[in-house]
């Protein structure tokens, strides 16, 4: 029995059997071509077939996944058509007279190193994109198929690390979980596992591979990251007893559908859900949530080559009030700037880019961008239930200028004819501590607060969200952060402003009964934790 550890990524307990991952990793050798006509051709077949596969990939993601992360595979599309990718290919070919595997082969260790090199964190992860199409066509040209395992059986893939494209084509019906030596949990492929409901633990270490071979069995804990290889039968029976319970566990919250969120004693607390795009609505739905307590809008700037329109971006947020038919939806206003870079937006580099030139900022800097975003907001309104919320707010002043702001595009559209919902709620983040310290002057100016746990602790406690290493400094229950949500939350009702909880710590369960005693009066948590954390409310007694 060996133990190995990693981080989960998609909590469940999976109990079966290895397959290690085969890639036909292109051995690619270099060879001389004399008729350099024919090899151009050869190039242009493979990217045809190429292209058939991925988008046969990217539909077979549409239906798994969702159009958000599909879109990786649109991408890919276009990256086989991009001039500088395909100009250096034919130019190693026509002026090295090499064969085309070995053209695409450096071409693809080129453009890897100089995405790699780049600062921006989403320029650095198209390496693995460009290396991605280039396996692929490498594997058109030696007519090797794509990466496939034999066994018919359900099997529990082990792998270095999978592409985005490798995990989508995973047969859902064959695999019981995955388990990889690298990858991080924000990577598109932890993304897709999570979506695809597949347990999985990433980032298990290079020793893992090395004590694994087809056919071994192995558990794998996605709750805790922990993967046990060749187990004896009583930790096997252990493991198979915890999945049950599980599954019981699964199957008995599901009873709690259309069940109010309501303490032993009678509290109340809205449980709503966040989301990161329209295709997250069907697991809204799905989990039963009150409400979406936090829409971030900017995926429509990131996924987009240009500024979306006023009316792209009407059309979405109508989209997501009809579909959540007359529940609230509180729809946060670009937060980008800091981990989220937009190449369009042509902001400078920053030093401390998490303590810099980020979402309100930008907005009330550029108020162009902020205006189309609060008219096709406002003009949404007239289909449902908004609240709009704002990002990163430090002042009154702000607040202000927002609220003026608000106050022209309502009088703009009254002038058009455009109907708008004057009962549209409007609040701010508290996700800085000095917004929650003057929460008592910020508090008469909105309808509600949001606090966003994610950013206060990171400001408050001076630890970078980004920096693995600072994890053993960031105390997520520090007694500073919870002070902090408690005063907002006292001047808050205190002026007649209710408030909520949208960072992660909203689905922390050994803090549920702590933030009801507050008197937090919504969680806003990703969808998979609605019926767990209703299921928490439902068993606290505040009196007791
Ligand atoms: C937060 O900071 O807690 C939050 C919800 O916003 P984001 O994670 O998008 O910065
Ligand atoms: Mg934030």
């Amino acid at each position: 029995m060996i133990k190995f550890k990693g981080k989960g990524v998609y909590g469940a307990i999976a109990i079966g059997d290895v397959s290690v991952f085969k890639r036909q990793d292109a051995q690619v050798r270099r060879t001389h071509v004399e008729d350099i006509q024919a090899e151009f051709k050869r190039f242009e077949a493979a990217k045809e077939v190429a292209t058939q596969q991925l988008s046969q990939i990217y539909e077979k993601a549409l239906k798994e996944v969702g159009e958000t992360h599909a879109q990786i595979f649109e991408v890919h599309m276009m990256m086989l058509e991009d001039d500088d990718y395909n100009e250096s290919i034919a130019n190693l070919i026509e002026t090295q007279s090499v064969n085309a595997e070995y053209a695409v082969a450096s071409t693809a260790d080129n453009f890897a190193a100089m995405f790699a090199a780049m600062d921006d964190t989403y320029m650095q992860a198209r390496a693995a994109d460009v290396k991605d199409i280039s396996n692929r066509l490498i594997a058109c040209l030696t007519n090797a198929g794509s990466a496939s395992n034999d066994s018919s059986d359900k099997m529990i893939v082990c792998a270095d690390d999978l592409a985005p494209s490798e995990t989508v084509s995973l047969d859902k019906e064959r695999v019981l979980a995955f388990v990889t030596a690298f990858g991080s949990s924000n990577s598109h492929t932890a993304i897709l596992a999570r979506n695809m409901n597949i347990p999985a633990v990433i980032s298990v270490g290079e020793e893992f591979l090395k004590s694994v071979k087809d056919g071994d069995r192995i558990i794998v804990d996605g709750h805790t990251g922990d993967i046990i290889v060749s187990p004896d039968a009583d930790t096997e029976a252990k493991y198979a007893k915890k999945q049950a319970e599980d599954k019981r566990k699964k199957e008995l919250l599901q009873e709690l559908k259309g069940k109010d969120n309501v303490t032993l004693d009678g509290a109340r607390v809205n449980i709503y859900a966040n989301i990161g795009g329209v295709d997250g609505i069907g697991a809204v739905l799905a989990n039963d949530a009150g409400g979406i307590g936090l829409f971030r809008s900017e995926f429509l700037y990131l996924e987009s080559e240009d500024y979306p329109t006023e009316e792209q971006q009407f059309l979405a947020y109508r989209k997501v009030l009809e579909s959540m038919a007359g529940k609230t939806v509180i729809i946060r206003t670009l937060d980008i700037g800091a981990d989220k870079q937009i190449d369009y937006f042509k902001l400078d580099k920053e030093e401390n880019p998490a303590l810099g030139f980020r979402a309100i900022r930008i907005c009330l800097t550029r108020p162009e961008i902020f205006r189309t975003q609060l008219r096709a907001l406002y003009r949404a309104s007239a289909y449902g239930k908004l609240g709009i919320m704002f990002p990163m707010i430090t002042s009154v002043s702000e607040v202000e200028q927002i609220l003026a702001i608000c106050e022209g595009i309502k009088a703009e559209l009254k002038g058009e004819g455009i109907p708008y919902d004057e009962k549209t709620e409007v609040g701010i983040m508290i996700e800085t501590p000095a917004a929650a310290v003057i929460s008592d002057k910020l508090a008469p100016l909105v309808d509600f607060f949001s606090v966003g746990t994610n950013d206060l602790t990171q400001y408050t406690l001076a630890c970078d969200r980004q920096n693995a290493k600072l994890e053993p400094f960031c105390d997520t229950h520090h007694e500073a952060v919870l002070r902090l949500i408690e005063m907002s939350a006292q001047n808050a009702h205190k002026h007649g402003a209710w408030i909520g909880i949208c960072g992660e710590l909203a689905a922390d369960l050994t803090l549920t009964e702590t933030f009801l005693r507050m008197g937090i009066d919504e969680l806003s948590v990703s969808a998979p934790f609605v019926l767990p954390l209703r299921d928490t409310v439902r068993k606290l007694d505040l009196k007791a």
